[in-house]
């Protein structure tokens, strides 16, 4: 008598769930802080004066840290829209389905990463065509 019961299931779309919300509170965090890091550095521009003045290399560096910034809000963005729409899958029930193939995403993956859509013969695939 191993099989999965309902108890179960309801158990485990409630981890699921928990570590989805978890994970896109972290990330809206993480966005706030970021918009918050440019928001600072668009008022020292305004007074022209940099947060370090005393090396002519700041300038790049603020350059630098700005375009980072945007790859990194980029990318929070991406996984943001993937655990909303993880936690969409979870409420139809095709959570943990992959998007591509249609079959079971292994378990340890999405211990690992909670909003796979994909399983790791589709990503390794999707990853090889860029
Ligand atoms: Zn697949």
């Amino acid at each position: 008598m191993m099989e999965p019961s309902k108890e179960t299931e309801a158990k485990m779309h409630e981890t699921y769930l928990a570590r989805l919300n978890q994970e896109k509170a972290t990330l809206l965090a993480e966005l706030k802080e970021i918009n918050e890091g440019n928001l600072e550095m668009l008022q020292s521009d305004m007074s022209g004066e940099t947060a370090h003045g005393e090396h002519p290399a700041d300038n790049g560096n603020a350059r630098f840290e700005r375009e980072r910034d945007l790859t990194l809000e980029n990318n929070i963005k991406d996984m943001l829209a993937k655990v909303e729409i993880a936690i969409a899958k979870l409420s139809s029930g095709t959570y943990g389905v992959c998007d591509r193939c249609g079959g079971a995403i292994d378990p340890a993956r999405l211990k690992a990463v909670s909003y796979a859509n994909l399983c790791l013969a589709c990503k390794t695939a999707e990853e090889s065509k860029r």
